[in-house]
């Protein structure tokens, strides 16, 4: 049934929103939150309900590439919810034989029982909330899992999943570049295929913010950050990996192919509250409350030719991707001084018409492209 679908449907991803946790991080400011089995229950009949109804519109015309399911916490779920979601979503869609398949999970709630069935379900890509293996820093976020759990759930996800990818924090209290060069290659050691590395941030009214202010926990300097984050880049570069994007590094063949769509401004289509979607040029953003999202409230976004322009460049840069120069409508980036200092300092390159961040000047990058933006 798919053989002649490339000639005839065009590509899309899909994204699913789970916005449930076991229990809040002291960090975390994102839309997630601790639910009740009977919400759980609620939340993937409205999905369902959701995917059915969108797929009316768009399934004639589109195949899907990459599903990722995000939060939250998607390895929350039971098996069973899990896979009704999953079932419908291949019932409403044709989704590609080789479609990469991610599934976000956490050591707390990854079992056997769970990763058999998303492997049933052509799961083939996992992205583990590691964050860190030193269990001070754990309990001082407010991880549910210690360092012997984290090993002990990647070496079971490992048994069955080839393409694992790993969370790492940097920015915690006492954390050196050495420490988190160990912690990267002992991920390594286990086969470890992709890793993202975040920098902690600081959000208001976060138990860790009111940890800081009592003098409960203290980050890295900003100074620190930088360093440590740079010693990191290197080992895993010196392991093989590419620095793909600013945050991510994969061995060859390992980027993931979801999140490459999005910052090549590919078309997408996101499931769940707060979710964001872009087809036909068009962004649609989600209602962020299970009541908003359940009377189907969604607010839409019309970018300016030079808002899109700006994403085009933001978006390439922060990637090995780039952007290509004749993309821009809006932006001459020639009347730029900037774009050619840039150029001729070797910070930005530009091959056939495209243009990219060297990546050794990835952690200017915020400085860079306000400057491009003029
Ligand atoms: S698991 Fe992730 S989404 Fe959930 S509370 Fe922790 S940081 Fe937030």
């Amino acid at each position: 049934m798919l053989l002649n679908l490339e000639a005839m449907k065009k590509d899309i991803s899909i994204y699913v929103h789970i916005p449930f946790c076991e229990r809040k991080c002291k960090y975390c400011a994102f839309n997630s939150f601790c639910a009740t089995e009977h919400e759980k229950e609620e939340y993937i009949g409205l999905l369902c309900r959701e995917i059915e109804s969108r797929a009316k519109d768009v399934s004639q015309e589109y195949a899907v590439r990459t599903i990722y399911f995000g939060g939250g916490t998607p390895s929350v779920l039971s098996p069973q919810q899990f896979e009704r979601v999953t079932s419908t979503i291949f019932e409403c869609f044709d989704v590609y034989d080789n479609a990469e398949f991610t599934v976000e999970a956490n050591p707390s709630s990854i079992t056997p029982e769970k990763l058999e069935k998303w492997k049933q379900l052509r799961v083939n890509r996992l992205s583990i909330g590691i964050q860190t293996l030193k269990d001070k820093s754990l309990a001082q976020i407010g991880r549910l899992h210690s360092r012997e759990m984290a090993l002990e759930k990647l070496k079971l996800a490992r048994k069955l999943f080839d393409n694992v990818s790993c969370d790492l924090i940097v920015g915690l209290e006492g954390q050196s570049g050495k420490q988190i060069c160990g912690e990267a290659k002992e991920l390594l050691s286990l086969g470890v295929k992709h890793i993202s590395c975040y920098l902690l941030e600081v959000y208001p009214n976060t138990p860790l913010f009111h940890m800081i202010s009592n003098g409960q926990f203290s980050p890295l300097s900003d100074e620190d950050v930088v360093a440590t984050f740079n010693k990191l880049a290197t080992y895993l570069q010196d392991a093989g990996m590419q620095r793909y994007e600013i945050s991510n590094f994969a061995f060859p063949g390992y980027e993931s192919r979801h999140n490459l769509n999005y910052w090549s401004r590919g078309e997408y289509l996101g499931f769940g509250i707060s979710a964001h979607s872009f087809l036909h040029g068009k962004r649609t953003e989600n209602a962020a409350t299970v009541a908003d999202y359940r009377d189907g409230k969604v607010t839409a976004e019309t970018l300016s030719p030079r808002e899109e322009d700006e994403e085009k460049i933001m978006l390439g840069l922060r990637c090995n991707l780039g952007f290509r120069l004749s993309d821009l409508k809006a932006i001459d980036l020639e009347k730029n001084p900037y774009f050619a200092d840039y150029l001729g300092q070797g910070i930005l390159r530009r091959s056939g018409g495209v243009v990219t961040l060297n990546p050794l000047f990835y952690h200017l990058s915020n400085t860079i492209i306000s400057n491009l933006f003029g």
